[in-house]
């Protein structure tokens, strides 16, 4: 099947070359984009600012919109699974996250997690997407669409994201980086680099290259170990990315961008919990201006992964705080996470595109 020319895969740049080559003035890619992102046009006969003819050629040369919803699953938390049907046939998930003012109860921010993969080659010990293997990387079409469907699905405006669905970004670098590129132009009022995270396990070559990219954004890093032997054996690609490079990239990062990291934290009991680990953890954290999301570890059993995942069980609560604390005590800045959309297996790590009841 043929790979559709999908024209949100086209960075302002490299559209206006194509539009120059059509015979018209390059001017005209604004109009595009205007029609694509502000009015959010579904057939290029609605963009009426264009000449006819190059409405007939943008017709003949590119398809708008990329996916297909097939499933949306709605939790009791108020976060919403989107299961989403590409071309091809391959399934991706995204997570719809609200967050609510304590004062008025009102909606104050509004969180998509966004995957930009269709599985993952990492697999991580803990994620369900690891068990699906890699299946291939999305355009920055698709991963721009999982935004502009969920919009329109809820009449609603996203407010933040974060790479944090299925694949790891900086594997599927180029197309994420032109994402960005095209969410952040202010002209399409869709998105603010600030608002931006992008969550990797730590490609630590990427991590130099996004430093010097036109739009460096927050980093998480999947951190979960405070010493490289634990590291491999949750995510089998750490045994090519030792700490010590790791937090060299990461320092270099913080160097060139000045934005504080975040580490992503999951306690797994007696394995990466203990008050060696907390002092560790803390060392880490000092490193570079940044903090620590300890996040609980959710089940993944319905997957049926096998080997060291089930061996590994969450940290109860109560030590999942005073491990907190003890990094606190030793300098380090935690936040305790709490989880979204556990019923819906739409929680950090549980995208494994499960369709459930
Ligand atoms: S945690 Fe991220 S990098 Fe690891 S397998 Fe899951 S999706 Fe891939």
């Amino acid at each position: 099947m043929d790979k559709p020319n999908y024209i949100k895969n086209y960075t302002l740049d490299k559209l206006e070359i194509l539009i120059q080559d059509f015979g018209f003035e390059k001017y005209r890619a604004s109009q595009v984009f205007s029609g694509l992102y502000v009015d959010r046009i579904d057939n290029f006969k609605d963009i009426k600012t264009l000449p006819p003819k190059l409405r007939e050629l943008l017709i003949d040369t590119f398809r708008i919109n990329s996916l297909e919803i097939s499933k949306i699953r709605k939790s009791e938390d108020g976060s919403i699974k989107y299961l989403f049907k590409l071309f091809d046939g391959k399934q991706i998930e995204t997570v719809y996250m609200p967050w609510y003012d304590e004062t008025d109860g009102e909606i104050e921010r509004v969180t998509l997690c966004i995957s930009s993969m269709a599985g993952c080659p990492v697999e991580c010990a803990f994620c369900a997407t690891g068990t699906l293997g890699f299946q291939r990387n999305l355009t920055s079409g698709e991963i721009i669409d999982q935004i502009l469907f969920v919009e329109k699905d809820l009449g609603i405006k996203v407010t933040n994201i974060v790479f944090m669905g299925m694949g790891e970004p900086l594997l599927n670098y180029n197309n994420v980086v032109n994402t960005i590129d095209i969410l952040t132009l202010p002209k399409n009022n869709l998105l603010r680099r600030k608002k931006i995270t992008l969550s990797t396990v730590g490609i630590t070559a990427k991590i130099k290259h996004l430093a010097l990219s036109k739009n460096p954004v927050k980093l998480a890093i999947s951190l979960h170990a405070t010493t490289n032997g634990f590291r491999e054996k949750i995510i089998p690609m750490a045994k090519g990315i030792q700490l010590n490079a790791l937090m060299e990239s990461i320092e270099y990062y913080y160097r060139k961008t000045r934005i504080p990291v975040t580490y992503e934290y999951i306690p797994f009991e007696n394995y990466n919990d203990t008050e060696e680990d907390a002092k560790r953890l803390a060392k880490i954290l000092k490193r570079v201006p940044s903090r620590v999301n300890i996040i609980p570890f959710n089940d993944i059993s319905f997957t049926g992964a096998v080997g060291f995942s089930n061996k590994l069980k969450p940290t109860p609560k109560d030590k999942i705080l005073e491990f907190g604390l003890k990094v606190r005590h030793y300098g380090g800045a935690v936040t305790i996470r709490d989880t979204f959309g556990t019923d819906i297996e739409a929680a950090c790590g549980q995208l494994a595109l499960s369709e459930g009841a």
